[in-house]
């Protein structure tokens, strides 16, 4: 009889915030193009361990399945990626499944990550809407700027940058790669650019790009390609030239 093939996943568990974690191992069978997705699913399916112990099915958070919302971060064999594009066949068994380690854990892979979001509007990485009347047509952006501009824009918040950088942790305040990329990102818009003065202010405050120690290890974490060491470079040079020559423009 031809054998079965398997897979073995071992997943560390955390049933509240307030818990402590630990492992669970399961076994499951091979399917062609198994992503880890399919694995959870397949776990909430049938929660049943290696060892035959039934338990509570996996708590993870995802949506878009296909590398575009950001839900489904967390670390694979070590590593901070999007579980809908890890394929089985290209990962080392077992399968080491945790969650992300900077952000609160709500329940086993799954991770709070407001801190980012509070972080956009801590920086002003947004353009303020004055009312909800109609504002009429906005700027036009040049297709120079909008190349520039769209490499920036494929932020899907996942935090995966967060994850592997040493400047982001219990004892610090940074917001992180992907913040002062959309930083810069509203500073190259037309209408974003009418708080450029504001949002630099902001960069430069508390938790803001000076507590960048270059690592760089964001820029290789970075799931869409987004060119983070230049961004943080860029807003770093617009900081200072605001620092120096503020003053001028009032
Ligand atoms: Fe994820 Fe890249 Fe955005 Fe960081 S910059 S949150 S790694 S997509």
């Amino acid at each position: 009889m031809a054998e079965t093939k398997t897979v073995l996943v071992h997943i560390k568990r955390q049933l509240a915030p307030d818990q402590k974690p630990y492992w669970e191992e399961f076994e499951l069978s091979w399917r062609p193009f198994m992503n880890v997705i399919i694995l959870l699913r397949e776990i909430a399916e049938r929660p049943v361990t290696r060892e035959g112990k039934v338990t509570t099915p996996v708590a993870f958070d995802a949506n878009c399945l296909e590398e575009v919302c950001g839900a489904c971060a967390m670390r694979i064999n070590g590593k901070a990626r999007q579980a809908c594009s890890a394929l089985v066949d290209q990962l080392e068994q077992p399968i080491r499944l945790e969650p992300l380690s900077k952000f609160p854990v709500v329940r086993d892979l799954f991770v709070d990550r407001s801190r980012m979001f509070e972080n956009l509007k801590r920086m002003k990485a947004w353009v303020p809407i004055d009312g909800t009347y109609p504002l009429g047509e906005g700027p036009r952006m040049a297709p120079e700027v909008q190349q520039r501009a769209y490499p920036l824009s494929r932020c899907i918040t996942c935090g995966n940058c967060l994850e592997v950088c040493p400047q982001v942790n219990e004892r610090s305040d940074f917001v992180g790669a992907a913040i002062i990329n959309q930083v810069r990102l509203f500073n190259l818009h037309p209408t974003g650019a009418m708080h450029k003065r504001e949002r630099l202010e902001a960069v430069m405050g508390p938790g803001g790009i000076h507590d960048c120690a270059n690592a760089q290890n964001c820029v290789k974490a970075c799931p869409k390609g987004i060119p983070l060491v230049e961004s943080i470079s860029e807003v770093n040079r617009d900081a200072i030239r605001q620092a120096i020559f503020g003053w001028l423009f009032g």
